[in-house]
């Protein structure tokens, strides 16, 4: 049983912490918020992740998990800490160490013995050696030299499906410079080199410049699919049936290829940015990362003018419209980054009023949204977001979105308007429960 500190209980500190408990491992969590470490003893788990707090409870009840504020006590009993602590964007686009920063050299002011240090956040090419700088200098001023390993092991998680995606990963990471590191990183995760994941092993730079590479990647395809639905609604195709003949080809792949109303959340946005950062610093700029980025930020724009160009003449001033869907993406209550938060506040300083609803994110939303409350009403449900509205906003694809009662909504919205941004509903169902349909992509709203 390898005795592990997982430092940050955030989605991906406290799914990780849990799963590896979940291996065997003894895991105890520790995190500055007192708050909700509080919870979590409590049994309270502060996200929405699918089967989390099953897995939570058991772990806690077989005794291979406990939550805590205590950092010096918790580092010195473990043989692996994995510092998973956010990584938000610094001013320069770049990645902000500042916290990843703190746990290193906390952990250097207090270790005992040889301590294998993971770093799981996301972090720029070079943090590796970085890390061993600063662990180095807090150990210099002990006097100490006490021996550890740095280890760079990028989680790859989605929200949503995070803990899916931690059991079932389609790569393990690991970038270290010693056998022995390597070794009890074996160990850490052992049921899944049993089930013969595949495990890449690299030195600290290459594994950290996976993450970014796959990130950037990943909202490449996002963006493209995004401007060829652009055009699709110019030339009369429909972006659907192009996404599925493009992404049969084996060399192009399916996944990534829904359009929709840009991407968000806590990943993407900011790991772009930070990977573009490291191309120009480095003399070697990722001209289409770039693109990418202005991109994104044109299209989640284009998704206001579309809503103001469907209604017609007068736009949205003066219009009361039903927002169905906060959070980034469905399944999570995150709002990070979300195109949500850029269409809401872009529609709210156009003149519109609000009628937002989501099934997990109202209370994140509450002060994401607080630039322009005034502007916003906090619904209990789609159909009271719906009552008096002028129009239907969808931009989250929560499965209950999908399977809306057509009738009713269309009782309740004073005008007919139906924008699908995540072209969930078929044309012919809306027109016919007597909506104006607007989606994205399919060539009828040229
Ligand atoms: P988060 O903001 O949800 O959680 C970070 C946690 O760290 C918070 O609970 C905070 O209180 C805690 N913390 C801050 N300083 C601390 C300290 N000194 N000691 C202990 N705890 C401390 O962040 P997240 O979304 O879990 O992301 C963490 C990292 O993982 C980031 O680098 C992110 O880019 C990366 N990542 C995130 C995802 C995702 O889906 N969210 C997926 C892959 C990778």
């Amino acid at each position: 049983m390898v005795k592990i500190t997982v430092a940050g209980t955030g989605y991906v500190g406290l799914v990780s912490g849990t799963c590896l408990a979940d291996f065997g491992n003894h895991v105890i969590c520790v995190d500055t918020d007192a708050k909700k470490v509080d919870g979590l003893n409590k049994g309270v788990i502060p996200i929405y992740e699918q089967g989390l707090d099953e897995i939570v409870e058991r772990n806690i009840a077989a005794g291979r998990l406990q939550f805590t504020t205590e950092f010096a006590a918790t580092v010195k009993y473990s043989d692996v800490v994995f510092v998973a602590v956010g990584t938000p964007p610094a001013e320069d686009g770049g990645a902000d160490m500042r916290y990843v920063e703190r746990v290193i050299r906390d952990i250097g002011r207090c270790m005992e013995r040889y301590t294998v240090i993971v770093d799981k956040s996301t972090v720029p090419v070079g943090s590796g050696r970085q890390v061993k700088a600063w662990l180095r200098e807090e150990l210099d001023k002990r006097n100490e030299k006490i021996p550890f390993d740095i280890v760079s092991n990028p989680e790859f998680m989605r929200e949503g499906t995070a803990v899916y995606d931690f059991l079932h990963p389609d790569r393990v990471v690991i970038g270290a410079e010693s056998d022995e590191a390597r070794k009890i990183m074996k160990t850490v995760y052992r049921p899944l080199y049993l089930n013969e994941i595949p495990c890449i092993e690299t030195g600290l730079e290459s594994a950290e410049m996976i993450k970014y590479a796959s990130n950037a990647f990943l909202a490449v395809k996002i963006a493209f699919i995004n401007e060829i639905a652009n055009l699709c609604e110019k030339t009369g195709s429909d972006v659907r049936d192009v996404a599925a003949g493009i992404g049969c080809d084996k060399r192009i792949g399916k996944q990534f290829l829904q359009c929709g109303p840009g991407y968000g959340g806590s990943c993407f946005p900011k790991d772009t940015q930070a990977i573009a950062l490291t191309g120009r610093r480095y003399g070697a700029p990722l001209s289409i990362v770039e693109a990418v980025i202005a991109s994104n930020e044109r299209h989640k724009l284009k998704m206001i003018e579309k809503i103001e160009a469907g209604i017609g003449d007068e736009g949205v001033r003066g219009k009361t419209l039903a927002i169905l869907g906060l959070a980034f993406k469905n399944n999570t209550n995150d709002m990070r980054e979300s195109p949500a938060v850029t269409i809401c506040e872009g529609l709210a300083k156009r003149g519109a009023f609000l009628r937002v609803y989501d099934p997990s994110a109202m209370e994140e939303a509450a002060w994401r949204l607080s630039s322009i409350k005034n502007s916003v009403y906090f619904a209990h449900d789609e159909y009271d977001a719906a009552n008096n509205s002028h129009a239907l906003v969808l931009l989250t694809e929560w499965h209950s979105f999908g399977n809306l009662n057509l009738q009713k909504i269309s009782e309740l919205l004073s005008q007919p308007f139906f924008f699908d941004l995540r072209n969930m509903y078929k044309h012919e169902e809306i027109e016919a429960a007597g909506f104006k349909y607007f989606c994205i992509g399919r060539g009828t709203d040229a």
